[in-house]
């Protein structure tokens, strides 16, 4: 079976390996859908995701569906040929956090497609992969794989908005408009926000915020002052941008909160603190998900929540360099997924 494989900057290899083993208790999956993310960008094009460095081959891809092919003995959760959606975190479930309904703050979290450990937590950029039987979430009726490869980033969006409090009555603004930023659109208007705004420095990401509800959009790039203004109860940073969080530290209310949901590059930042005390603002950051994973499966299920106008293209595994070029260019994609040919 094939297998997409960095093996270091600019080097992306698909290569042939053994189709893995299943023990009792996992489940042999055919890929459906991956969705190319940022961190796996950022694997690619520069070997490293903010402090994250790859020090041997990594099959990334964490945003995944896929069909069930085989069944370990004692799987009960989900038969052959059933559609799922893969929860890419293995959280232990032992640890004071895990305890506590924190999960994504596990000690002892391994993420899959991550170079945050040695050896490397391998991802599901491959014709077929092993999950225990939790990871599974199996689901009925019509949504499509490339649909259901959202949950991942979708919850990352419920976590995003569930960090900012109570979002009923609240304008909220949202920096960037690519995947993750289209889909805190999505969040917050079920949370209940009266109107989300949207900036960004591309006209693409922001059409797909029109199109998803942003109310109004803003090219930062030219229209700085439109984010001098203190005017948003609550800022979501979803552009990986520090100008993008000084725009967030100007455009809040007093009192008003920031999450953090970008990954800044990897270098010293200089930070305007004396803004965030003198407008008491709080500052939040909101990392992958816990059970918002869940939430997240049941809105793209039934379609509550319709990711389709942000899924601009899928090619096979054999062409993954050029869906990775596609999904770099933010001006001409948003979401890019593989899928096994
Ligand atoms: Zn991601
Ligand atoms: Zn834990």
């Amino acid at each position: 079976m094939l297998s997409c494989r960095i093996h270091a900057k600019d080097d992306l290899r698909i290569e042939a390996v053994d189709e893995p083993p299943v023990a009792p208790g996992q489940v042999l999956i055919r890929l459906g859908a991956g969705g190319i993310c940022g961190s796996d960008l950022h694997y690619y094009f520069e070997g490293r995701n903010g402090s994250f460095v790859i020090r041997e081959p990594l099959v990334p891809g964490h945003e995944a569906s896929g069909v069930v092919a085989r069944v370990g003995s004692g799987v009960t959760r989900v038969e052959m040929g059933d559609k799922v959606a893969v929860s890419p975190s293995h959280a232990c479930g032992r640890c004071d956090y895990c305890r506590d309904g924190r999960e994504h703050l596990c000690r002892n979290m391994r993420f899959l497609g991550s170079a945050s450990l040695y050896p490397h937590v391998q991802g599901m950029f491959c014709e077929y992969f092993v999950m225990d039987e939790r990871q599974c979430y199996p689901v009925k009726g019509d949504v499509s794989l490339g649909e259901l490869a959202f949950a991942e980033p979708l919850a990352v969006a419920l976590h995003a908005v569930n960090r900012a409090g109570d979002l009923l009555g609240k304008s909220a603004l949202v920096t960037g408009g690519g995947t993750i930023g289209c889909l805190i659109v999505i969040a917050a208007r079920l949370a209940g926000a009266t109107s989300v705004t949207v900036s960004d420095v591309l006209e693409r990401p922001l059409e797909a915020a029109r199109a998803v509800g942003a109310v109004r959009t803003i090219r930062a790039d030219r229209d700085a002052d439109a984010l001098a203004d203190a005017q948003y109860d609550v800022a979501f940073e979803a552009s990986g941008s520090f100008a993008a969080l000084k725009a967030c530290v100007s455009a809040v209310k007093r009192g008003g909160t920031i999450v953090q949901v970008g990954t800044l590059p990897h270098e010293p930042l200089p930070f305007v603190v004396n803004e965030v005390m003198v407008k008491e603002l709080d500052l939040k950051g909101a990392f992958r998900w816990g059970i918002e994973f869940d939430w997240a499966v049941e809105y793209i299920s039934s379609r509550r929540v319709d990711v389709r106008p942000l899924l601009s293209g899928q090619f096979p595994l054999q062409e993954a360099v050029k869906a990775f070029q596609l999904a770099k260019d933010k001006s001409q994609s948003t979401k890019v997924q593989l899928i096994a040919a």
